[in-house]
């Protein structure tokens, strides 16, 4: 199983708390929604999931 960061985009409020906890700065708010910077980055660590209030960031399993 391989793991993806998804972005729900209608759910965010662009509130910045994801990306004030992400680690890695992966995630930069624009346009009042988050946005995903760079990728490369991203650990997987799940910072951004457990800390977003309104479940628009999560990591997802997807077959491979
Ligand atoms: S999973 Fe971790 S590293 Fe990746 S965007 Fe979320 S908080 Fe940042
Ligand atoms: S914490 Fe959630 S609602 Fe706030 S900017 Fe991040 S994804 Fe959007």
């Amino acid at each position: 199983m391989e793991k993806k960061l998804v972005v729900n985009l209608k759910w965010c409020k662009g509130c910045g708390i994801c990306a004030a906890f992400c680690p890695k700065g992966v995630l930069v708010i624009k346009k009042e929604k988050v946005t995903i910077e760079d990728i490369s980055k991203c650990i997987l660590c799940g910072q951004c999931e457990q800390r977003c209030p309104d479940y628009a960031i999560y990591i997802e399993e997807v077959e491979d």
